[in-house]
């Protein structure tokens, strides 16, 4: 079975744009909803996000709708404990396809990291 982990040098899931995340409202307070709205630059990019190292500035400190924790997945978005890890590899792989492309390395170093085969869009006829 995969086990979800997050890897170095992705960053993928700190894009906020609200325009790209419609469903907001429907996982976040109210007050979270503004925390996560006053992170959000004109880039679209997390305030906090580094991109020179990739990392996270806050990151002890961080929000916990950017934590990937079993109770808080639970609470949040009603994924049972068992199902954590698959749901969150999709979520990331969903990010990394977003940012980085489907067959980027970001998404090749992931795959490798989370044991997962990889899963490609086939590719148009020529
Ligand atoms: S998208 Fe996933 S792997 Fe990439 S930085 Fe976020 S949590 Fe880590
Ligand atoms: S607070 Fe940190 S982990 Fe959360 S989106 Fe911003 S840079 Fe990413």
């Amino acid at each position: 079975m995969a086990t979800w982990q997050c890897v170095k040098q992705c960053g993928a899931c700190c894009y906020l744009a609200p325009e790209e995340r419609p469903d907001l409202e429907e996982y976040l307070s109210p007050e979270e909803l503004q925390l996560y709205l006053s992170l959000v630059t004109e880039s679209g990019w997390c305030r906090h996000y580094d991109h020179d190292t990739r990392e996270c500035g806050i990151y002890e400190k961080r929000p916990s709708f950017c934590r990937v924790d079993a109770i808080e997945y639970e609470q949040r978005y009603g994924i049972a404990p068992d199902d954590l890890d698959e749901f969150a590899i999709d979520c990331c792989r969903e990010h990394i396809a977003d940012i980085h492309g489907d067959r980027s390395l970001e998404m090749i170093r992931f795959d490798r990291a989370v044991g997962k085969p990889r899963i490609l869009r086939p590719q148009a006829d020529r």
